[in-house]
Parts: C-alpha cells; sequence; structure tokens
C-alpha cells in the first residue's frame, strides 16, 4: 500500500469531490437545499478516509517492531471534538477551509456542528485524553481503552437560576469518527459461582460457573500525531446482549420478559457516572468497571498470544496503566485468567501481575477513595472476590512477618476491611502494582506520608510522582490561532512538539512591540468569546475589561464559593465608592455539579443570584458584570481558555491533587490567583512568585487549623467585609422572594466548621485580588506577566508527563520515525 501523506489533504478538488460523495452515497442525503450538518459529515467522513489509512500503516509498524505497548485504562476519556484536532494535527488546516470555502461553508462554523465527545466528568477523563495525543505524537507504542458510553456526562441547562440536566445522546446524529470493529468481540460473565475441581495433573483448579453474559463489542476512535505520519487508536466497547433475546421465556409467551434480559444488559455501557469525586457504590457501576476490564484483557491477550510469545515474556511486552482505581478489578481479573484458564501457579502469576499493572492515584478525598461491599462483588464477581481474598491473605502474612505483633498495622494495610466488610480498592491497586504515582509533586508527598504511610514503608520506591500535564497541541496550537500565529512568528513552530522552546519568549517580555501585538491577541480571543456569551446567554461582556474566569466542576472544596465572596466584597466596595480605582471586571464561572450534589446546585443557585443583582444595577454596569456560563465542556473550554486574563484556581490546600486547568490558562497567557495546591505549587516555581498571586493557608497549615478545631465566628466577627457579605447572602439579598435560599451554604460553614476554610482563606484573597487589580491598571506590567507565565509552561506539556511514565514506569522507548 502506498504510504498516504499530508499532501493528499493539499488536493482541494479530490476533497471537495469526496465530501459531496460521502453526503451523497455514504449518508444518503441531498446536497440542497445544504445543511450544515450534512456538510461536517461529509467532511468528517472524507477525513476519517485519510485517517484510516495512515492508521493501518502505523500498526504494521507496531507488528514489525515487536516493541513493547502500553494499554491506558480508563473508564472515563473527555475528548471533545475530533474535526479542529484532526485537522490541525495533521496540516490539513488550509486544505479544509479552502473546500469548506468553496462549498459554501467557513471552515469554523462546520466545525461547530460537531457535539462534544463528553466520555468523561473532567480532569481526569481530560488527562487521559490529553496523554492519548502524547502518545501518538511522540510515537509510544500504546492504546487507550474505555466504554463508549451511549450518554456522555449531561448536557446542562440553567432554568430560573438552577442546573437542569439533560441527557447527552451525542450519537443520535452518528459520529464520523466511531469505527466499529465487530470482529474482536468477546464474552463478559458476571454472577455464578466458583467451582473447585482437581485437575490431570492432581492440582486442586477453580472455575466460574452459571454465569450470565454480555458481549463487548470494540470502536475505534483514531489519534493522530502532530504531524500526521502517525495514528493510535482508543478502542472503547460498547455491551451488547449475548443472545438476541432468551428464547425460553419467549416460548413461554413473556416476550417483554425476554425483551428485558436483553435491555438490561446492554444498559451496562449506557450512561457515564456524573460524579467527579464522590462514589455510589452501585452495582451497575461495578459492572461497568468489569466490562472494561474483562473485555481490554481479553483483547491485550489475544493481541500477546497473535505475536506467539509466552507468559513469561508478559510484562516485557505489556504495560497496563490504571487511571485511578476505577480499573483496578483487573488485577484480580489477570490472576483468574492466568490460575484459571492458562493454568500457571500462583507465584508465576501474581509475579506477572505486580511487573505488569501500575496505579496512578488521582484524590485524597476520603469520599472519593473507592471500596466496594464485599457481599455485592461477591455476588456480582465471585471468583474475584475469592481471589481478592486470597491476596489480601497472602499480602497480610508478609506484612505480619515483617510487623510481627502489629495488629493495628494489619488492620490498616488490608485489602478487605474487616470492620466494614468493604474491598479498598486502592489497596488492591497498590498490592497488585510495581510503581505507585500522584499527580503533583505536593499530592505524591501527601500519597506518601498522609495517606499510604504504611504502604510506603512496606515497598520502598514503589511510590512516585508524575505531575500531571497537557497537550500544547489542543491547548493552544489549536485553541488560540492567534497566539500561536504571534509565538510561531517569533520562535518558529518546534514549540509545539517541544514546549520547553517558549522559554524562547522571556526577552520579548521585555519588548514593548512584542508586548503590544501580545495584547491585541489576548483582545481577539476576549472579543471572540464576548460573542459567544451574547450568543449563549444573551449577556453582552466587554473585551476592554479584566477577564477573570473560574471553569471547572463545581465543588465545596474547589471554593467556587469563595470567588462569591469575592464578587460580592467587589461589589459593596463598588457600591460605596463609585470612583474606587479599580479596573473594570467581568467574572465568568462555569461549571457542571453532580445531579445528587445538593451543596454544589445551590452554590450555582448562589452565583445566578449574584449575577443577577450585579447585573441589573446600573449605576455599576460598566464596573462589574458576573456570567454563569452554562455547560462547561471541552470545547467550551477552549473558547474561554484563550481569552482569561486571570485564572482562578483557589482550592482548599492539600485537596485539589493536580488541576490541569491551572495549566491550560497559564499557558494561554492568564496569570493566576490560587492557593498552594496540587500543580500550582509547581506552576509557581516555574512562573516566578511574582508573576503569581498566590495566598491562603498551605498544606500543613489547612491541616494545623483543622486539627485545632477551626472555629469560624470569631473569624466573621472581626472582619466587617465578610461579615457583611456572608450576611447579604444569608438573609436573602439576592434573592428576596426566597429568603433562606442560601441559609444551608451558611449553617455549613457557621455551625459546621467550614470544613473547606472559606472563611479562613478569606482576607488573604481579598489582598490577592487587590494586588491583581493594582497590576491589570499597569498594562504593561502584566502583559509582560503574561508573557512570562505562557514561556515557563515547557514542564507542563504532557509530553514531558509521558516520556516520564515512559522510562520510570512503562519501561517503553519511543519509536523512532
Ligand atoms: C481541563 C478540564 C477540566 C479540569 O479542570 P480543573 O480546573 O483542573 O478541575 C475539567 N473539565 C474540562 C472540560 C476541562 O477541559
Amino acid at each position: 500500500m502506498r504510504q498516504p501523506s499530508v499532501e493528499d489533504f493539499h488536493d482541494i478538488a479530490a476533497l471537495g469531490e469526496d465530501i459531496r460523495r460521502h453526503i451523497l452515497s455514504n449518508l444518503g442525503n441531498d446536497l440542497y437545499p445544504p445543511d450544515p450538518f450534512r456538510y461536517y459529515s461529509g467532511l468528517a467522513y472524507s477525513i476519517r478516509d485519510r485517517l484510516i489509512k495512515m492508521w493501518l500503516a502505523t500498526q504494521t509498524s507496531y507488528y514489525d517492531s515487536m516493541s513493547k505497548r502500553v494499554y491506558y485504562l480508563s473508564m472515563e476519556f473527555l475528548p471533545g471534538r475530533f474535526l479542529m484536532n484532526y485537522v490541525t494535527n495533521m496540516g490539513m488546516e488550509e486544505g479544509c477551509r479552502e473546500a469548506a470555502t468553496k462549498l459554501g461553508y467557513s471552515l469554523d462554523d462546520l466545525a461547530e456542528e460537531e457535539r462534544d465527545a463528553g466520555l468523561g466528568n473532567g480532569g481526569l477523563g481530560r488527562l487521559a485524553s490529553c496523554y492519548m495525543d502524547s502518545i501518538a505524537t511522540l510515537r509510544i507504542p500504546g492504546y487507550g481503552y474505555g466504554i463508549l458510553y451511549d450518554y456522555g456526562l449531561f448536557h446542562q441547562k440553567i432554568v430560573d437560576g438552577w442546573q437542569e440536566e439533560q441527557a447527552d445522546n451525542w450519537r443520535r446524529h452518528g459520529s464520523a469518527w466511531v469505527i466499529d470493529r465487530v470482529e474482536h468481540h468477546y464474552e463478559v460473565r458476571f454472577h455464578g459461582r466458583s467451582e473447585a475441581y482437581t485437575d490431570a495433573k492432581g492440582t486442586q483448579r477453580y472455575r466460574w460457573v452459571d454465569t450470565d453474559s454480555v458481549v463487548a463489542m470494540p470502536c475505534d476512535i483514531l489519534i493522530p500525531a502532530h504531524g500526521g505520519r502517525h495514528v493510535t487508536n482508543m478502542r472503547l466497547w460498547t455491551a451488547a446482549s449475548s443472545t438476541g433475546f432468551s428464547l425460553r421465556d419467549f416460548n413461554q409467551g413473556d416476550f417483554l420478559g425476554a425483551m428485558q434480559s436483553k435491555i438490561l444488559s446492554e444498559n451496562i455501557s449506557k450512561v457515564l457516572y456524573p460524579n467527579d469525586e464522590p462514589i455510589q457504590g452501585k452495582e451497575l457501576r461495578l459492572k461497568q468497571q468489569y466490562f472494561l476490564v474483562a473485555a481490554t484483557l481479553r483483547d491485550i491477550i489475544r493481541r500477546h498470544k497473535k505475536t506467539g510469545s509466552t507468559f513469561e515474556g508478559f510484562s516485557d511486552q505489556v504495560a497496563i496503566q490504571l487511571n485511578d482505581t476505577h480499573p483496578t478489578i483487573a488485577v484480580a481479573e489477570l490472576m483468574r485468567i492466568l490460575l484459571d484458564e492458562e493454568m500457571l501457579g500462583w507465584d508465576e502469576a501474581w509475579d506477572i501481575c505486580r511487573r505488569t499493572f501500575a496505579y496512578t492515584n488521582h484524590t485524597v478525598l476520603p469520599e472519593a477513595l473507592e471500596t466496594w461491599p464485599a457481599d455485592l462483588l461477591g455476588r456480582v464477581l465471585p471468583r474475584h472476590l475469592e481471589l481478592i481474598a486470597e491476596i489480601d491473605r497472602r499480602f497480610l502474612a508478609e506484612v505480619a512477618l515483617r510487623h510481627p505483633g502489629d495488629a493495628g498495622k494489619l488492620e490498616r494495610m488490608a485489602i478487605i476491611d474487616r470492620n466494614s466488610c468493604r474491598v479498598r480498592m486502592a489497596h488492591l491497586a497498590i498490592v497488585g502494582s510495581h510503581k505507585v504515582n500522584g499527580v503533583a509533586k505536593l499530592h505524591s508527598d501527601i500519597l506518601r506520608h498522609k495517606v499510604f504511610p504504611d504502604f510506603d514503608a512496606f515497598y520502598p520506591g514503589k511510590f512516585t510522582n508524575v505531575t500531571n500535564g497537557i497537550t500544547p497541541r489542543r491547548w493552544l496550537n489549536q485553541a488560540n490561532p492567534t497566539l500561536s500565529r504571534l509565538i510561531t512568528e517569533h520562535i518558529g513552530p518546534d514549540w509545539v512538539t517541544d514546549l520547553d522552546r517558549l522559554r524562547e519568549l522571556l526577552p520579548l517580555a521585555d519588548d514593548a512591540a512584542f508586548r503590544s501585538a501580545w495584547r491585541t491577541a489576548k483582545r481577539e480571543n476576549k472579543k471572540r468569546l464576548a460573542r459567544y456569551v451574547l450568543r449563549k446567554s444573551g449577556i453582552g461582556i466587554n473585551p476592554d475589561t479584566l477577564f477573570d474566569v473560574q471553569v471547572k466542576r463545581m465543588h465545596e472544596y474547589k471554593r467556587q464559593f469563595l470567588n462569591v465572596l469575592h464578587i460580592v466584597t467587589l461589589y459593596n466596595r463598588l457600591r460605596q465608592n463609585p470612583d474606587l480605582a479599580v479596573p473594570p471586571r467581568t467574572v465568568l464561572i462555569g461549571g457542571k455539579a453532580a445531579p445528587g450534589y445538593f451543596m454544589a446546585k445551590r452554590i450555582i443557585r448562589l452565583i445566578t443570584a449574584v449575577a443577577a443583582t450585579v447585573n441589573a444595577d446600573d449605576a455599576l454596569r460598566s464596573r462589574l458584570r458576573v456570567v454563569f456560563l452554562p455547560n462547561y465542556c471541552v470545547s467550551q473550554a477552549e473558547k474561554v481558555i484563550p481569552a482569561a486574563d486571570l485564572s482562578q484556581q483557589i482550592s482548599t490546600a492539600g485537596m485539589e491533587a493536580s488541576g490541569t486547568g491551572n495549566m491550560k490558562f497559564a499557558l494561554n497567557g492568564a496569570l493566576t490567583i490560587g492557593t498552594l495546591d496540587g500543580a500550582n505549587v509547581e506552576i509557581m516555581e516555574a512562573v516566578g512568585r511574582e508573576n503569581i498571586f498566590i495566598f491562603g493557608l498551605t498544606a500543613p497549615e489547612v491541616e494545623a487549623t483543622r486539627a485545632a478545631g477551626y472555629n469560624p465566628i470569631p473569624r466573621i466577627e472581626a472582619d466587617a467585609e465578610l461579615a457583611e457579605a456572608l450576611d447579604m447572602i444569608g438573609r436573602g439579598f439576592f434573592t428576596p422572594d426566597e429568603p433562606d435560599l442560601f441559609r444551608p451554604i451558611l449553617d455549613n460553614l457557621r455551625h459546621n466548621g467550614d470544613y473547606y476554610l472559606v472563611t479562613a482563606d478569606y482576607r488573604a484573597c481579598i489582598e490577592a485580588q487587590d494586588a491583581v487589580n493594582a497590576l491589570y491598571l499597569d498594562p504593561e506590567a502584566w502583559t509582560a506577566a503574561s508573557i512570562r507565565n505562557t514561556a515557563a509552561m515547557g514542564y507542563f506539556s504532557s509530553d514531558r508527563a509521558v516520556l516520564e511514565y515512559a522510562q520510570n514506569i512503562w519501561d517503553i522507548e519511543p519509536l523512532g520515525e
């Protein structure tokens, strides 16, 4: 086969012809009257043809090189839209623009037709997608594995100020990017029981019998490298019923009952669980996790056997990265396959497991550390519970040997908690892996010293850090073409694959002409966002104000409430003194709350109430605006982040594992106001203390403050501005018709010890905002700091992060050109 090349995409006439052909024959549609979604789909299928050719060539080179591969297992991927990513990564932007114009459309308008693939909640899923991009671009042999949910994360609407959730039926109109690969489907089993027997050699063996089953069908989504020559994929599974329906029930006349079991089994890949941090412990969720794991291990082992390799060399060929504990049942599943199906002995099987798996921890929130009731796990996966109990028994025997008589240690380290009868998935992941990593320096330290100190002492060297990263392809090159062009004009295009090159911008911070061009680029993005906000919410915002942005999932620890307190304080100051010397400001807040998260939803309602009051105040019209942006998602982030002046990263220190939003903003020249939490610490080290606004308690101070029994009341009484802001919220100033609406938020604060320490950090936050105002009033100094932020972001490229995983955890070399 001829190696396809990027030149193929410069043949505009051929591309236009392909688009027409796809609309007519493949999509079975008419060209007239012209419909933008139809033309988007035609373009998408034309790009897909070209991608598939290159993907096949890449897969051949993997087999030729017999190289070790990494499998990135994740319950979530958050790729967003694909069209512009394919177009920019494959260098076909010009060609596509021209072809689109010839057909009567702009490429940007066609791109807007695409629905986001929202197969994740937030940071964790987006990280997985950034890593896919880097794996492709670095030419690391590897694949993502996940679930193709019919319904992704819900669509958020704001109705009367409240969040409303709508089902995200993202594939209703088909998706050109999802490629069915029915030939590699597998049966996945549940329920039944474990049965002991003696094999021909007289060895005690086990088999899993009387099971129910579903079929896992694979679909691939292709991920091209920047520059185009290399294409990898993520393989996502959908559930199909193993039998059309139960014939026995049907013959007895129970057609609906027969269909019921088919529907039930297809439920498995129906919907993504919309919880960001806390977990729910529902049987369907456990089935989803096992479904991903079982189908993926089958696929890995099929591929391994195809190369004629034995299990002895398994971990020399295969690395499996567990993205959080969600796929941890893989440890038990691989043991089951090796023991019950491949007939290996325990020690050999266990050795293979531990060499193969590595585990990334993403949270220290106690409510988010995943545990499963042993009886539920035993009902759904009886053989796995048996294996976990045996892993636990052997592990605790080792611990007891090294720490005789230390019952407390055994209790703390046990995989199955004897008191609650729950399986601690993090412990299983730690014991079953050769490396465990946190996602920022601070977070990894907290894991070692606070969350898992017994394990760290027991397994010296197992715990490590890989600070998260983001892909510069999507988050600068694609999302911010104006700034990217400016950067490339001055330092050339290599920063796109070598982000450290941005350092060459540093001297330009002192160049007045460059600063002016930098401001112009930012202003273009702010105008683009203003048009978007007007279109989406009917609110006009002024691009010549300070754009202060906080977009991320709604969560108490992320402290959107602290942001509100600052807004109310600024509002009060401006009402008292209309001539106050502060820059006019537009505060933009966006984020989804988990549907069952009462407090997060109440905070959204508070933001919309404050926004309505502030925006209705004509006297303040030109000084302060507040906008809640509905439905924060990747495609919205791509519009919001390049336009931000100020990035709010204000979580309670010690609670945000890393954050990646913080990196996207700084990369696009926003200055951060934030606490010393997650990767903010490393961002500060990189950009310099004078180019970031750091405030508030540190992680150890947070711990000490809580341990001393923090009482917010004296703090509130001693701070008139804080007291007034809280009083206004509490007495219904922003919702006169419902004066008690925000009482639960205040009660939490006043009577439950203000766990997230909003009042403790309030004054420091306001002072940091004062410093923001002062610097913004000096545009040259602000711009210089903005340039210095971008220039320092090389370290936060996901290429750096993925290379660290490859070298220190996976033991995989990138393939050469
Ligand atoms: C980057 C990103 C996140 C993560 O943001 P944090 O501020 O790190 O929590 C969440 N959602 C979307 C859509 C993102 O792009």
